[in-house]
């Protein structure tokens, strides 16, 4: 597997990433919030779902190796104007945002993702 470019959230998809720290502070997630103004979104899910706008992402931290199902921490009911998101924390990082059943502003979001990953 080759390494793409790993693309700034909050600078190639401002309003997504707004929305993401929105939400995650309403359910009083200081922690995941605070890491969204740093994530880098590293690659986005290779299924060819028109209803799938799912990314993996990173906070600069190696948390993956040896994790756990314990460490891995689901945060449901995220990004609700742009479909259903989930958002997937290893050991406190955020790692993946699971985003499926699209509304018309996630499938925006969707090809706008598909221009980052093509
Ligand atoms: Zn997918």
């Amino acid at each position: 597997m080759t390494q793409g470019i790993w693309y700034p959230l909050a600078e190639n998809l401002p309003d997504l990433a707004a929305s993401l720290r929105a939400d995650l502070l309403a359910q009083a997630r200081v922690d995941l919030a605070g890491q969204v103004g740093r994530l880098l979104v590293t690659d986005r899910c290779a299924c060819i779902s028109d209803d799938c706008a799912t990314f993996q992402t990173s906070t600069g931290y190696d948390v993956t190796q040896w994790a756990t199902e314990e460490d891995v921490e689901s945060v449901y009911n995220c990004l609700s104007a742009y479909g259903d998101g989930v958002v997937f924390a290893v050991r406190g990082q955020i790692q993946r945002v699971e985003l499926l059943a699209l509304t018309a502003q996630g499938k925006k979001f969707r090809d706008e993702l598909h221009g980052l990953f093509p």
